[in-house]
């Protein structure tokens, strides 16, 4: 099933998200072959979880701690998140790596505690400009998911990853559907060699600019198995209509 999911980053209040999601379940037709997630910041979720409650639409979180609980000033652990609700979390966005250093040793640590805790983790993955212009996608890729499954390489089915190049996270310019399309093939490769007994059972989405324009493009490619979507995912009827885009 493909999963459509909202990165609200750090955007929107508790009234605003109540007022958001009011919205967007009156406009969401009922799906029965699509998988929806919003994953507001960490101050929604509470009311998040109320206004979702018994609708289909999943919650998750967009980071979290690896430890259970501790003296992590200003962090949130996967307890806290399972307990409001959150059967996803987002690891290892390229905001989180580049804004705030976090490396891929520290996503391994947080991939293996989601799946201790049983929260499935979105890795999201993906080369700067300037790896791409060396001709290091590929390699720049599989590092990070082959360090981000270091010793828990039997359980990538209980992952789903997202390939989200840099260059094209919040700026308007994605990649092209072919581009895309080419690394996702190249990530299941990389997955078939880390765990060949899964094969097929991570979903692969792709984020960077997506809206409800070029999201049809995305999804005519059986490759792309969901889509990450942040910026055009802030109003209802714009994430709505990316929801219905296939
Ligand atoms: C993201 O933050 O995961 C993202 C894809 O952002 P945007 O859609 O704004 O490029």
């Amino acid at each position: 099933m493909r999963l459509i999911a909202a990165n609200w980053k750090m955007n929107k209040t508790v009234s605003e998200t109540e007022e958001y999601l009011r919205r967007f379940l009156e406009i969401l037709k009922p799906y029965e072959d699509r998988e929806v997630l919003i994953c507001p910041p960490f101050t929604s979720l509470y009311v998040a979880s109320r206004v979702l409650s018994g609708t289909g639409v999943r919650l998750g979180a967009q980071n979290c701690h690896y430890e259970r609980k501790g003296a992590f000033t200003g962090e949130v652990s996967l307890p806290m998140l399972k307990e409001i609700g959150c059967s996803y979390v987002i690891v290892g966005h390229s905001e989180r790596r580049h804004i705030f250093g976090e490396t891929d040793e520290l996503v391994n640590r947080k991939i293996i505690a989601c799946l201790e805790e049983g929260v499935r983790p979105i890795l999201c993955v993906g080369e700067k400009i300037e790896d791409r212009e060396a001709g290091m996608t590929f390699k720049v890729v599989e590092t990070q998911i082959r360090i981000a499954f270091s010793g828990v390489e039997g359980m990538t089915d209980r992952v789903d990853i997202a390939y989200e190049p840099v260059w094209a996270i919040g700026t308007g310019v994605p990649a092209s559907p072919e581009d895309a399309v080419e690394v996702h093939r190249f990530i299941r490769e990389v997955l078939r060699e880390i765990n060949p007994r899964a094969e097929g059972k991570t979903r692969i989405l792709y984020g960077g600019s997506v809206n409800p324009e070029n999201a049809p493009e995305f999804m005519k490619h059986g490759e792309i198995e969901g889509l990450l979507v942040g910026t055009a995912s802030l109003d209802p009827e714009s994430f709505a209509k990316i929801v219905d885009s296939f």
